[in-house]
């Protein structure tokens, strides 16, 4: 597969994901350790959602942050939150993320920790 479109970072670099990981593994409510990453997933991220891998990393801090002070609402408030404080409507993030297969902010902070 050319993943030159993309624009892959070095096998030697650390992944996103992988930092994502680490993120994540701090906190209780973090991803399956046993789950095997998904390769490419950061970035079909960056794609599906319209991020910078810089962006997706910063959302996900957020969220968990987010997540850890109030419990998920069943929506995405947190999202909404977060697009707000840039200035940017919701929806088109909003979107991708469902298309992901999240409902909620807890099932988007899975979605980008997967990978
Ligand atoms: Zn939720």
């Amino acid at each position: 597969m050319d993943n030159s479109a993309f624009g892959s970072a070095p096998a030697s670099e650390p992944s996103v994901a992988r930092l994502i990981v680490a993120i994540m593994t701090t906190d209780s409510t973090g991803p399956d350790p046993a789950r095997p990453p998904i390769e490419g997933w950061p970035d079909l991220l960056t794609v599906a959602l319209g991020l910078s891998t810089v962006e997706v990393r910063e959302l996900c801090r957020f969220l968990t942050g987010a997540l850890a002070a109030r419990a998920c609402a069943g929506l995405f408030r947190e999202i909404g939150r977060w697009a707000g404080m840039r200035g940017s409507p919701p929806d088109p993030l909003e979107r991708g993320l469902r298309a992901l297969g999240a409902r909620c902010d807890c099932e988007a902070l899975e979605v980008l920790a997967r990978g």
